[in-house]
């Protein structure tokens, strides 16, 4: 299950760089990862300072 990014998101694209796959990308209004890159490191959660990242 790939690890999604909720409306919580402040876009402050700390994430992006974190992810190993580069599974990240700025969307419209938030971040968004790609459930087809994405393997599950949990990384990105962890690095989210506003607790937007959770596995989906
Ligand atoms: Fe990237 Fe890991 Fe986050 Fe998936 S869980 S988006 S692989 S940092
Ligand atoms: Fe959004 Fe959190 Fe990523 Fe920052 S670290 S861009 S707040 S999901």
């Amino acid at each position: 299950m790939a690890y999604v990014i909720s409306d919580k998101c402040i876009s402050c694209g700390s994430c992006q760089g974190e992810c190993p796959v580069g599974a990240i990308s700025a969307g419209d209004d938030k971040y968004v990862i790609d459930a087809n890159s994405c393997i599950d490191c949990g990384t990105c959660a962890d690095t989210c300072p506003v607790g937007a990242i959770s596995q989906g």
